[in-house]
């Protein structure tokens, strides 16, 4: 047995980080308790719980006896496959079942070397900006941590419009460039708009609802002036976003668009599921009802507008 002291306040609270060798025994668990977030990306848990006992996430899976490969990468452009047993080794020290960690965590289906290894393994690797974790409302993650705020990186539910939305703390992302979440106590839509989202889309009528309103977005269409002034309230309630290294109108994107995202998406979802033999080509019940719903006087897509192309679309 090869026991690891971290000093700091780890070590002041006497926690001492030990493990059993060979991986079948129990592992002592850590005296600080670190919960995880909902759908809280994997690398962003263990980042927090080591940083809890001044480690880093290599210090940590070393006294775990776990072993690594690839090189550590901080969230959200890294993240970490644990093998069952690592995943026993990480949940035993931090005082958490198993399954309710595994369940909690947002870990991807490790590859099969890693996920049916017997061993303790894990591997390092890197994720693509489209799937990036998005940064997790502060006042929640604070809830979970025991002394000192680590930001926290959650993966957004996938049945949803791609962000994360705190009603009760009036937080959200859409953007892993932001390093921080955004305050939109000024924008009561996005709450209303999440309060509201009982029965999600369908995941095909997300993806054209959210090529579509990104399309309108970018072309300064339909939604415009409604969006244009949505983006003037963030930035003025988020100054440090005219900083950043890209352009709010980019990064905010997501967020900006959300409500009617959502509202386009589960209004596709009324569409019967064929179109026509002989397709209107002017479909005006829809539009009309989808303007209303829209909160906008009418709709009258162009030919080219990819709205029309859904209508005419299997
Ligand atoms: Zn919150």
């Amino acid at each position: 047995m090869t026991p690891h002291t971290p000093t700091g306040a780890g070590a002041s609270t006497g926690a001492v980080l030990t493990v059993r060798d060979g991986g079948v025994g129990p592992c002592p668990p850590g005296a600080l308790r670190v919960r995880p977030l909902p759908g809280e990306a994997t690398t962003s848990y263990l980042t927090r719980l080591a940083t809890a006992y001044q480690l880093t996430p290599g210090q940590l899976l070393d006294g775990l006896h776990i072993t690594t490969t690839n090189a550590p990468t901080p969230p959200p452009a890294g993240d970490i496959h644990l093998s069952a047993e690592a995943t026993r080794r990480l949940a035993a020290f931090a005082r958490t079942p198993s399954a309710h960690l595994a369940r909690a965590l947002s870990q991807r289906p490790p590859p099969a070397a890693i996920g049916t290894a017997g061993t303790a393994t894990a591997r390092w690797h890197t994720v693509d900006c489209a799937v990036q974790p998005l940064p997790a409302c502060t006042c929640c993650t604070i809830r979970r941590s025991p002394y000192q705020a680590v930001p926290a990186w959650v993966h957004p539910p996938p049945d949803l419009p791609r962000a994360l939305i705190c009603t009760r703390h009036q937080q959200a992302a859409a953007d892993p460039r932001h390093n921080r979440p955004l305050d939109i106590r000024d924008l009561p839509e996005l709450t209303r708009a999440r309060h509201t989202s009982r029965r999600p889309p369908t995941t095909a009528s997300l993806a054209w609802a959210t090529t579509i309103t990104t399309r309108w977005y970018d072309h300064h269409q339909h939604l415009h002036q409604r969006w244009r002034s949505r983006l003037n309230r963030l930035t003025t309630t988020n100054p440090h976003l005219t900083k950043g290294p890209a352009s709010p109108a980019l990064t905010c994107r997501g967020l900006i668009t959300y409500p009617e995202t959502l509202t386009l998406a589960t209004t596709l979802d009324h569409l019967p599921p064929h179109p026509p033999a002989h397709p209107d080509p002017r479909p005006t019940a829809f539009l009309a009802h989808l303007a209303t719903r829209l909160g906008l006087p009418r709709l009258a897509p162009a030919d080219h507008d990819l709205l029309r192309t859904r209508l005419t679309t299997h």
